[in-house]
């Protein structure tokens, strides 16, 4: 894949680049072992005031950096704008939190014949972060801010598409303050990854993005005995019991599934629905898919832009189509409109089952899927059977349904009554294909950290 800016909305390439030569990436490698010798002597304080001065760069050119993305990936400026202040939030949160999360475990010195014991939190080095371009920022912005919190120093292989936000994240941290070789921007394509995996000064990575990409990443980290966090798809389920309000819950599966034009791991993408409330549900979330207004990203009234890329949207159309071919039913959108751009409409499809694609595969684009079960043993059975469990949302009001959607959901995150989205506050991450590792919260600043005994006599 060339490395290239080519705005969605036209088709149109605005800028390539070349990808960076071997030679260079071995200069950017030893510019961030010879960094990290330097960083991880540096004080929490002043780590935390240059954490601060990157947040302060994010909103104080907020309206920039989302017009940037917009071009490179196509989602609405105004979605763009708020991932720009949720990644300053983010920075300041662990400016603010971090050296509490770090700060000294202790044990109990007597029963292990110590003097003192304790546990102490030490970075790792450079850490690789092979990234995807659906939250451009964020994505990155989610690892980096802890990582650089912890000590470590960071090398960001960022999708081919987005390379314009890519460099802008190098500059980023350096324009705040962090010594030069902190965090580093790598313009490579996917093949010239291992080579930096391998490569003895890289200590770690983390990769937010496909299964195939994750599998390729974790099995050479693997070879190399080097930890990862994996971050990779999902096909969350959205289930609904008849005590839901079922008007919240249609408007909210709606935004749901068509954030991020349907870009988005943790979008709701199956709706499992009691056939109490099927009836009720499908009409008024259809309503609400068909609602939202596909258009220009650029305007601020558009609610769906197009595609990030013309592959996805034809990857969209394929899968639409399989369901279409083995019996499925549309109910509303189901054929890309004319004219330029890589536009795909709200769909819903209903008659799903096991034999299609869909029923499997995660659906990167606004497409939902609507399911009807019998009673909430049906509702668990049909929301676990998949091989992702990113996140699951579940509406009831019911407080023993809650209680069992929260024990029995297989997912990284429930939530209940609103819809699965991430917070620097809480742990974010999957089980079974999904991925493992937790970031955000105090547990993704420890992933990156040499959890270190210390027993003095
Ligand atoms: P992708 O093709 O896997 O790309 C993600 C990143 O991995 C890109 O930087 C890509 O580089 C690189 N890459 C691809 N194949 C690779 C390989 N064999 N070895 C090393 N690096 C490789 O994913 P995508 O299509 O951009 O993103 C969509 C996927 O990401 C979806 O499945 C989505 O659910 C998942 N996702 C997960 C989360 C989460 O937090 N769990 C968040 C967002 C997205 P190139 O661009 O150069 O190919």
């Amino acid at each position: 894949m060339a490395i290239a800016t080519i705005n969605p909305a036209t088709g149109k390439t605005e800028q390539t680049f070349d990808a960076l030569t071997d030679a260079e990436v071995d200069r950017r490698i030893e510019r961030a072992a010879a960094a990290f010798a330097g960083y991880r002597r540096t004080g929490m304080a002043e780590r935390a005031r240059w954490m601060n001065a990157a947040a302060g760069v994010l909103e104080d050119e907020a309206d920039e950096i989302a017009v940037m993305m917009t071009t490179e990936m196509g989602k609405t400026v105004k979605a763009a704008r708020a991932e720009v202040l949720k990644c300053a939030h983010a920075c300041r949160y662990y400016a603010e939190h971090a050296a509490g999360f770090l700060a000294d475990r202790p044990a109990d010195a007597a029963a292990v014949k110590a003097g003192r014991a304790f546990t102490r939190y030490r970075p790792l080095g450079p850490v690789l972060a092979v990234m995807p371009w659906n939250f451009p920022l964020w994505q990155v912005i989610r690892f980096a801010a802890p990582a650089l919190m912890a000590g470590n120093v960071g090398l960001l292989k960022h999708a081919s598409n987005v390379p314009r936000t890519a460099l802008f994240l190098e500059e980023l941290f350096a324009r705040a303050g962090f010594p030069e070789g902190a965090f580093q921007t790598l313009l490579i394509g996917s093949g010239q990854v291992e080579a930096v995996l391998r490569d003895p000064r890289v200590r770690a990575a983390t990769l937010t993005g496909s299964e195939p990409a994750g599998r390729s990443v974790a099995s050479i980290a693997g070879d190399e005995v080097k930890p990862t966090v994996l971050e990779l798809g999902g096909s969350d389920p959205f289930v609904v019991m008849p005590s839901a309000d079922l008007a919240r819950a249609a408007e909210t599966a709606a935004t749901s599934r068509c954030l991020n034009h349907g870009q988005s791991c943790i979008s709701a993408k199956r709706f499992i629905v009691d056939e109490r409330a099927a009836g009720e549900f499908e009409e008024l979330f259809v309503a609400a898919m068909r609602a939202q207004k596909v258009g220009d990203p650029n305007d601020d009234d558009t609610d769906i832009g197009p595609l990030a890329t013309e592959q996805g949207r034809a990857d969209v159309e394929e899968l639409v189509q399989d369901a279409v071919e083995h019996g499925a039913t549309v109910l509303c959108g189901g054929r890309r409109p004319d004219g330029p751009g890589w536009y795909y409409p709200p769909t819903v499809i209903t008659g799903i089952t096991p034999e299609m694609r869909m029923f499997r595969e995660e659906v990167f684009g606004p497409v939902a899927s609507l399911y009807r079960v019998d009673g909430i043993d049906e509702a668990i059975a049909l929301a676990n059977a998949t091989d992702f469990g990113l996140g699951a949302n579940a509406w009831t009001t019911d407080e023993g349904e809650q209680e069992r959607f929260a024990n029995e959901l297989d997912a990284g995150q429930v939530f209940v009554n609103g819809m699965v989205t991430s917070f620097p506050e809480l742990p974010f991450g999957g089980v079974k294909r999904s991925g493992y590792g937790r970031e955000l919260s105090d547990l993704g600043i420890h992933a990156f950290c040499n959890a270190k005994t210390i027993w003095i006599s």
